[in-house]
């Protein structure tokens, strides 16, 4: 039976708020400069979330816009600002947070590669974050959020830890070691939370343990927070719990080129999201100074998704053109100011753009 690799792929695309605008604009022209390139067709389609959907629709995620993405193989997420939004709805679950749990994304890959030529020891790691409870009180109930507060003075933040999304985060984890080093380091904090933290931290090193391609260890969060200091080098792919990797990831992002330049992809089964480390950064906001290359890499890392898990031709070309070209402008120092470049926005887009044409 012949099968036909499909080269067409369908992509959603919300620009966001603050500087998402900006930064979008430019990761989708620099994924339609490498899709041309790849002989890859693709098809945008844009939805409007956030503020603008909450004053046409009263919902920060409207049916319409998530039927939209619902047809698309994966989507371009911008930052959103809840700073802006309606009082009634900043305690909400914001935007991303919705399509993170409705689309059970259940795993963010954060990559963190310190820039060629850095003196020392290196950084080559991605960290894997569980997407969907831990203690992120907003999505961790069916009903009701995981924050209580009894009297004025008594607060309570419930965790919440299941069997399922460990193994679910580990085995993408696995699969993501498997394809560089072979080396998994499960980071958590059972010796204070041995319930918690350690069923965490036993799913994930079972999932390993089944895994011939993968040799697994374990490390307790603040001794990790040291050693990703002191020996970067010894890590290649890391899991853990949802608040413990937001922090870690910031971390190595600004242990690398910075948070502007730290792409991130949100996978699970079906779909797949692109999502830069950053938020909106309103104080960059319309002024052409933001960092394009954090979304224009996470839009990398939803086209190599696409191609490795869709089967779409085209993909994962394109998805190797961006990465290289984004590499190749950061390392030329041709960025924004807060890579210690001199260059716009839209001039930084632009030169990746260029240079994946002119590879052809
Ligand atoms: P959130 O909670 O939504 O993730 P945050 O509070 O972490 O947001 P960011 O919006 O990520 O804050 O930005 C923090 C600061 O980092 C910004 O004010 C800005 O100065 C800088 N920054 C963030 N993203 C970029 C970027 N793409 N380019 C340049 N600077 C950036």
């Amino acid at each position: 039976v012949s099968r036909t690799m499909r080269r067409e792929c369908r992509l959603g695309i919300w620009p966001g708020e603050g500087i998402g605008p900006e930064i979008t604009d430019q990761a989708r022209m620099v994924v339609d400069a490498a899709a041309a390139a790849a002989d890859l067709a693709v098809e945008w389609v844009e939805v409007v979330l956030g503020k603008a959907a909450i004053e046409s629709d009263a919902s920060m995620v409207p049916e319409p816009a998530r039927a939209a993405l619902e047809s698309c193989d994966g989507w371009i997420m911008g930052p959103y600002d809840s700073g802006l939004y309606p009082d009634e709805w900043k305690q909400g679950r914001n935007p991303s947070a919705t399509l993170r749990k409705s689309f059970r994304l259940f795993a963010n890959v954060r990559p963190s590669r310190s820039p060629s030529g850095d003196e020392g020891s290196t950084m080559d790691l991605v960290i894997v974050r569980e997407n969907t409870e831990g203690f992120y009180a907003d999505r961790n109930m069916v009903v009701g959020s995981g924050e209580l507060m009894p009297t004025e003075d008594l607060a309570l933040s419930v965790g919440v830890f299941t069997r399922a999304a460990a193994t679910e985060v580990a085995r993408v984890a696995c699969d993501l070691a498997a394809r560089r080093r072979g080396k998994l380091t499960v980071a958590h904090k059972a010796n204070v939370l041995p319930l918690g933290m350690g069923l965490f931290r036993d799913s994930c090193l079972a999932v390993a343990a089944a895994d011939s391609r993968v040799a697994a260890d374990e490390i307790h969060l603040d001794a990790l927070a040291s050693a990703l200091v002191e020996r970067p080098q010894d890590f290649d792919v890391l899991v853990m719990e949802n608040l413990a990797g937001d922090v870690m990831s910031n971390l190595t992002a600004s242990l690398t080129g910075g948070l502007g330049a730290a792409g991130s992809v949100n996978v699970g089964h079906e779909y797949a999201m692109a999502q830069a480390s950053h938020g909106s950064a309103p104080d960059l906001a319309d002024t052409d100074q933001a960092n394009p290359v954090g979304i224009i890499s996470s839009s990398a890392m939803l086209l190599d998704w696409i191609g490795r898990t869709k089967g779409v031709g085209g993909a994962q070309e394109a998805a190797s053109a961006i990465s290289a070209a984004a590499e190749a402008v950061v390392e030329s120092r041709l960025t924004t100011t807060d890579m210690g470049g001199q260059l716009g926005t839209r001039e930084v887009g632009q030169k990746i753009a260029d240079r994946i044409k002119n590879r052809r």
